[in-house]
């Protein structure tokens, strides 16, 4: 029988409640089908591991990961240390470490999701949004001189190379191509950013010329968010940096209903590396260790791992399950107003999962 090795990594806060649930579901899956199992390693990397060795991981951690099937991530993230530690020492480690290039974030209106949008039906809002993940404003370039002078200066340079977004553009106008309204709308700042921003727009225009059945237009950040919340069904599929893609995917996720339900893929679409599969929510200080987390997000993402290993049948049941336990309010978690618990929408997902 086909064996999936899984990397784990749970992280801080609400990230050891709903891993350890994804993992649960996947396993129910897996025996349910019986046409695949799955082997899991758990690695405890995180804030608890910065206290005690004062890394957040490893230097040499990715070669535990290297020859895993994907990596299951939570949430890089602790009160305690901050943020760009957190950040930079664990999650962007392995999307740099494993050029995870193309970050995919799905957004739909599950059933039963009360989504702030009154006129927006659910049918309306059905994007993927690609996020370029290897460089842009992200890059960490930059640098920081003569600290608490008067003179001192700060700067995070935004780096675009040609290969990188030749790259996403190929990958995103493949993506919009694979979907059935073949509609892609390229997110830019080319007025005020005015020289990556161009090089960005003229390279969209040159990859274009590959896709002809693809029909796409261009957007400015700015102009985009109030898109989203003005004409959702102008839009599929959206490809945009690091930084504005990062924001806009958080708008997205609002918008669809919760935070707490969101996936994420952080994807090397070669294939030379694991990909990594995450909620986009981070580690929830406000109700960690209190079993309140929403667990959808990480399922969801689950589904997008079975995707990524080409087990479709699998990841459709699961998909299945989760809007079936979304569509009762019942099986609500807080984020949503409603009071389940994870443990109890995890036992409703393996329960349906079985057919009970
Ligand atoms: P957050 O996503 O942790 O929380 C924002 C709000 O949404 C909170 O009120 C939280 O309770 C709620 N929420 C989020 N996920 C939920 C879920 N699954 N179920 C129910 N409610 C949920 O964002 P934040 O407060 O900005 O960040 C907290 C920490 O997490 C910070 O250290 C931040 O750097 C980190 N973070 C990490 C990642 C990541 O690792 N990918 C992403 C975002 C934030
Ligand atoms: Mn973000």
């Amino acid at each position: 029988m086909k064996t999936y090795k899984i990397a784990c990594i749970p992280g801080d806060g609400i990230g050891k409640e709903v891993v350890p649930a994804g993992q649960t579901a996947l396993d129910t899956l897996a025996r349910k089908l019986g046409t695949f199992r799955f082997e899991f390693s758990s690695f405890d990397w995180g804030g608890d591991y910065y206290r005690q060795h004062g890394i957040m991981m490893p230097e040499d951690g990715l070669k535990d990961l290297r020859d895993k099937d994907a990596i299951l991530f939570g949430s890089a993230g602790d009160p305690h240390i901050p943020d760009h530690i957190t950040l930079w020492g664990l999650r962007l480690k392995i999307c740099q470490g494993f050029d995870q290039y193309a970050n995919v974030r799905p957004t739909r209106i599950l059933p039963g999701i009360d989504a702030p949008l009154k006129r927006c039906r659910p049918e309306d809002l059905n994007w993927v949004i690609v996020r370029e993940n290897s460089e842009g404003e992200y890059a960490g370039v930059g640098g920081r001189v003569h600290q608490g002078h008067p003179t001192e200066v700060a700067t995070d340079v935004a780096m675009h190379t040609r290969t990188g977004v030749e790259r996403i553009m190929r990958f995103a106008f493949g993506l919009a191509r694979s979907r059935p309204r073949k509609l892609l709308t390229v997110v830019t700042k080319s007025n005020a950013q005015r020289h990556a921003m161009v090089m960005w727009d003229e390279i969209a225009v040159q990859i274009s010329k590959e896709f002809p059945d693809v029909k796409w237009d261009k957007e400015l950040v700015d102009a985009m968010t109030a898109r989203m919340v003005n004409r959702p069904a102008s839009i599929d599929t959206v490809v945009a940096t690091n930084l504005h893609a990062d924001v806009l995917s958080d708008l997205a996720a609002a918008l669809a209903g919760s935070l707490g339900i969101a996936p994420t893929g952080n994807i090397d679409p070669e294939r030379r590396y694991p990909s990594m599969f995450e909620p986009i929510h981070g580690s929830a200080f406000d109700i960690m260790g209190k079993g309140l987390a929403n667990p959808i997000g990480t399922f969801w993402s689950c589904v997008m791992m079975l995707e990524h290993l080409g087990e479709q049948a699998a990841a459709d049941k699961l998909m299945e399950v989760i809007e079936s336990v979304t569509a009762d309010p019942k099986l609500h978690t807080g984020d949503l107003g409603g009071q389940a618990t994870t443990a109890q929408v995890t036992s409703a997902v393996c329960q349906r999962i079985n057919g009970a």
